[in-house]
């Protein structure tokens, strides 16, 4: 993995996922591996990285906090913010450069809610900036209750087990915790259900786009089932009759 850190000009970018004003993302590139992922089209925002396979380099924005605490201080009206809309917040390089939880603190500080998705129990290293806090949420992404599907197609993000922890002691903690079930993998609904329902207070879900990047190696697992819209429309309208009102869709 090629880490390089690098510096920008601006941290809070404009988002168009309803609900969110603003999207701070931390890093660009991502070590989870996610077979699947959609953000490979990152690479064009890089001047060091460009033509670069996606997967093999993260660049840490070193003075992301000092641009966002600028540009908070010059907001008129405060604003919802997601960490992150498309690198995970909490993927490997945050160990070592602290960069999203300097981005929670300069957010905290200014008085800003925020809601932080990830694929990390390295999100409990916050914890104290997390909860009790009015206007934070924390979400987990858990595509399937299946660990042998999450180490095919996610071969560098951390266990389902691990996440589902991490949810149990956030929620304990107090904090508005809830679950992407997004993009639906190959799963057993009921078991994912029976998982999370304790630890989450709601739960979003979408399909599998970017169908196209996995199909050969579904077909060659007997997972071809998993890539139609039947199974799409199936899974998600037995999520939804488990999760009950705490289920939305994407
Ligand atoms: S965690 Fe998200 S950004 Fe990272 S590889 Fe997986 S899908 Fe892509």
């Amino acid at each position: 993995m090629d880490l390089t850190k690098i510096e920008i000009k601006t941290a809070l970018v404009r988002s168009g996922i309803p609900g969110v004003d603003y999207a701070v993302n931390p890093y660009l590139g991502c070590g989870h591996g996610c077979l699947y992922c959609y953000a490979s089209f990152m690479t064009r925002y890089s001047r060091r990285h460009a033509g670069a396979r996606w997967g093999t380099f993260v660049e840490a924005k070193g003075n992301i906090a000092g641009v966002l605490r600028s540009e908070l201080a010059r907001k008129r009206k405060r604003g919802t913010v997601l960490l992150s809309s498309v690198c995970d917040p909490y993927q490997p390089a945050e160990v070592r450069f602290r960069l999203t939880r300097q981005c929670l603190e300069a957010l905290r500080e200014a008085g800003w809610g925020f809601d932080i998705l990830t694929r990390s129990p390295l999100v409990t290293r916050d914890v104290d900036l997390l909860a009790p806090a009015g206007g934070v949420s924390v979400g987990l992404t858990i595509p399937t209750d299946d660990d042998g599907v999450r180490k095919i197609l996610e071969p560098n993000a951390p266990s389902i087990a691990g996440r589902i922890a991490a949810l149990k002691k956030l929620h304990e903690a107090g904090v508005d915790t809830w679950a992407f079930i997004g993009p639906m993998l190959p799963m057993n609904p009921e078991r994912l259900y029976e998982a999370l329902r304790p630890f989450v207070n709601r739960v979003l879900i979408d399909a599998l786009h970017y169908r196209s990047k996995v199909a050969d190696l579904f077909e060659r697992l007997n997972w071809g089932y998993a890539l139609s819209d039947s199974y799409a429309l199936e899974t998600e309208r037995e999520l939804r009759r488990l999760f009950g009102e705490k289920a939305e869709s994407v």
